[in-house]
């Protein structure tokens, strides 16, 4: 008989989970649940931008209604999951319906974190109107619906949030301030040179950054109008957008007796200290971290796919080390391990070509990358990543690796799309196999359908492959 598989949330973790069950035929197996509290199916979290700036839900959308009816997969959208009830094995919703299982994966994500703000709630506690997060389609086409021509937009938070949103309401011709407390911008990603690369980038995108300072209130008696600085400045705005970072999701955790410290506390079977919960993506505690990007997540879904299923049994997840590869506010930012050197003994290379924006770092520990940052030209991104996850031994002219992955054990073929993992040469074949623009492309081979970084280079390889394919444009489409 077959077992019944719950999933609680249905965000990017859960849609890339699904796809790793069914890929070891776990529909032979189990009658499979999602519970999702948002009314869209799964769709792509990271591409939120182009909602505010007027596509449409489907334009993200990973996985449609038709998708799960197909499967056989029980989707019920809109439906919050309040409780689990371990011992019973049962499930409590939001409308007061129970619902047995025999194994739980909480895939809850994270709600954004917003600092208390003076004036920032009206006197009912709900956020007053022009205050925004940026998180859901939801709060996206609000956004949208209430930004007139000529509003202007205080963002608060300069990391990879917040750099978004501004960006997006800036292509909506919005006049756009980031407000950003640490010195510079994307302080967690990236040093100060680099950040100072990412402030150029986004001013000239016509974005105002205010690094430094924070908002600590809202002036307006019945909406936004100004946004007061620390040092008592008001800035005017008719939007106010708090991306100051995000909190795991734990909510359900904590009502249901399950552990949690910063995140759901996870083992490496991705299990809870209750029987039959797991907890993964960005709601999951494992060795006290704590992800924000989808990368890990990935890895945690192949593990626990890999158990559910018993395909390896074997499986675990160790952690990830962490590699992000983003186009932020239009610049191209990649960033592994190290930040800054640790010890005397690290070795550290920079290259700066200060008129190109283009910005090389390397930190190597006894001739191991052990971290590494590229503003502005993130091709030699992909083969730094596999010189940095596999800790080989660097050869000795460096300066080759930093500036073109060149001499890389998987120079030969580099992967392109890190999501799903596909390499040059797949693409290449797909692309001569008739994919020439980019949908054709990623519906053959999946690359370019994660986080979507890798999508400029695949545009690249079809132009350069498939002369056919005419023009930019043609190959962009749908870039
Ligand atoms: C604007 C933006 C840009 C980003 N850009 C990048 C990027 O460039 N690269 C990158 O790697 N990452 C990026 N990220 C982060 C990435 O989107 C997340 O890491 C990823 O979405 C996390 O997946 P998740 O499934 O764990 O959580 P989520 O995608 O947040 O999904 C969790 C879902 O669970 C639902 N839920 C929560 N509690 C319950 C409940 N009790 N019952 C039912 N449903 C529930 C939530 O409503 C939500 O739909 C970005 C995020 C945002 C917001």
């Amino acid at each position: 008989m077959k077992k019944r598989l719950a999933i609680v949330g249905n965000g990017m973790a859960t849609g890339r989970l699904l796809d790793e069950l069914f890929r070891r035929n776990a529909g032979m197996r189990f009658e499979i649940s999602v519970f999702g509290e948002e009314k869209h199916g799964c769709y792509n979290r990271i591409l939120l931008g182009r909602i505010l700036t007027g596509g449409t839900a489907d334009d993200i959308t990973l996985k449609a209604a038709g998708w799960y009816a197909d499967r056989g997969v029980t989707y019920h959208a809109s439906t919050r999951v309040t409780r689990i009830d371990g011992p019973a094995r049962k499930l409590h919703t939001s409308d007061d319906r129970e619902f047995g299982y025999d194994a739980v994966v909480l895939a809850t994500g994270s709600a954004p974190f917003v600092p208390p703000i003076d004036g920032l709630k009206d006197a009912d506690g709900t956020p007053k109107p022009g205050a925004f997060v940026f998180r859901t389609i939801d709060d996206c086409e609000r956004m949208r619906a209430y930004a007139q021509p000529l509003s202007s937009a205080v963002v608060l938070g300069g990391g990879l949030l917040g750099l978004e949103a501004a960006k997006s309401l800036s292509d909506l011709g919005l006049h756009v301030t980031v407000v950003h407390l640490p010195e510079w911008l994307m302080n967690n990603q990236v040093d100060r040179m680099a950040g100072e690369f990412v402030r150029r980038g986004v001013e000239k995108l016509g974005i105002f950054a205010r690094t430094g300072t924070s908002a600590i209130g809202v002036v307006g008696e019945k909406k936004v109008e100004g946004v007061v600085l620390k040092n008592g400045e008001i800035l005017p705005a008719d939007l106010f957008i708090v991306a100051a970072g995000i909190r795991p999701r734990t909510d359900v955790a904590v009502a249901s007796g399950v552990p949690v410290k910063r995140g759901i506390i996870v083992n490496d079977l991705l299990a809870t200290a209750v029987p039959g919960v797991f907890a993964l993506g960005e709601c999951a505690e494992h060795a006290g971290k704590v992800y924000g990007v989808v990368p890990p997540i990935w890895e945690m879904c192949e593990v626990l796919a890999d158990l559910l299923t018993g395909a390896n049994p074997a499986a675990r997840y160790r952690g990830s080390k962490l590699y992000t590869k983003l186009k932020v506010a239009g610049v191209d930012v990649a960033s592994m391990g190290l930040v800054e050197p640790q010890f005397e003994t690290d070795e550290v290379l920079q290259i700066l070509e200060d008129r190109r924006g283009i910005y090389r770092k390397m930190i190597v520990r006894d001739g191991q990358l052990v971290g590494a940052t590229l503003i502005g030209d993130g091709d030699a991104a992909p083969t730094l990543a596999r010189w940095f996850d596999r800790g080989d031994k660097l050869p000795p002219n460096r300066l080759d690796v930093l500036c073109s992955g060149d001499l890389s054990p998987a120079a030969a073929d580099p992967e392109i799309c890190n999501c799903h993992h596909v390499c040059e040469s797949a693409l290449v074949t797909a692309i001569k196999d008739g994919c020439t623009n980019l949908p054709m492309l990623s519906a053959s081979t999946k690359a370019g359908t994660g986080c979507g970084s890798c999508r400029g280079q695949l545009a690249n390889l079809i132009l350069k492959n498939a002369p056919s394919a005419g023009t930019p444009e043609t190959a962009k489409a749908g870039y």
